[in-house]
């Protein structure tokens, strides 16, 4: 039943989510200039102008300026609603969707596990932004995530939640991952697939654990496939034309952390 306290807290949640998101955007847009995160006020990404507080709003300021700068008239770059609205919709169903998942674990897990998922989140977002606009994939953030990833692994088995087999799959489903794209980007030659989606599938595979990595490559293959056919079709894309990779595996590992195993018993009943 939708009452006023769910409500309220959602939408609480989301206008704080888009905060965390414009801080985030910042962050994204000042590493790729090679800039300190936290230096000076905001300023237009065009003009640099500085930007006034009410035209600095998350969201609602993208919208009442239509999408354009207030000094210049440059379009604002659609980065900055993008991660804004990705980071309120993490933080809604952090909180309502992770609720019960968290439950399920005891102390102190159930406090570095909300953490935790919340890191791998802004993680994930921020390397889906950057290489969907930049493609490119910075190693640091791909290293801290396989920092986490190792961690929750390694917590998960000592806390004996989960059997050291499962450990073992992860490990082998890291290695054959990486394997696997290695072979892609080495017989593309670089084309097919960048280095930094090698790099990323380890992490990804560690967090997902064997069966669900399977979904997740399914995944991203399938969504690749469509989304490369329909740019082609309204002439945004050519075949030759380069398309990062690593949306496609972010948003896959996102649905495979839903919907892994639905997913996966679905496919199953469709082979047999
Ligand atoms: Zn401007």
């Amino acid at each position: 039943m939708v009452t006023i306290s769910f409500l309220l807290i959602t939408t609480l949640l989301f206008v704080l989510g888009t905060i965390l998101g414009s801080f985030l955007s910042v962050v994204i847009l000042r590493s790729i200039a090679g800039e300190g995160w936290v230096s000076g006020r905001s300023r237009c990404d065009s003009c640099r102008n500085t930007i006034a507080w009410y035209d600095n709003i998350p969201l609602l300021s993208f919208i009442l300026l239509r999408g354009k700068c207030r000094h210049c008239k440059e379009p604002i770059l659609p980065l900055h609603p993008m991660v804004e609205v990705l980071t309120g919709v993490l933080l809604v169903w952090w909180y309502w969707g992770g609720f019960i998942f968290f439950k399920l674990t005891q102390t102190p897990l159930s406090i570095l596990q909300p953490l935790f998922w919340l890191s791998v989140g802004l993680l994930l977002i921020y390397l889906f932004i950057i290489d969907l606009n930049y493609m490119i994939l910075p190693d640091k953030p791909v290293y801290a995530l396989f920092g986490l990833a190792v961690l929750y692994r390694v917590a998960l088995v000592v806390s004996g939640i989960m059997q050291m087999n499962d450990l073992y799959f992860a490990i082998i489903a890291a290695l054959l991952s990486f394997l696997f794209f290695f072979a892609l980007w080495f017989f593309t030659k670089g084309k097919g697939m960048g280095f930094g989606d090698v790099k990323l599938v380890v992490p990804l595979a560690l967090l997902l654990g064997a069966q669900n990595m399977l979904v997740c490559l399914f995944l991203a293959f399938i969504i690749g496939a469509v989304v490369g056919v329909i740019l082609i079709s309204f002439g945004r894309g050519k075949l030759k034309t380069a398309i990062p990779f690593g949306p496609f595996l972010i948003s896959s590992t996102v649905l495979s952390l839903l919907w892994g195993d639905t997913l996966f018993s679905w496919y199953w009943q469709l082979i047999f």
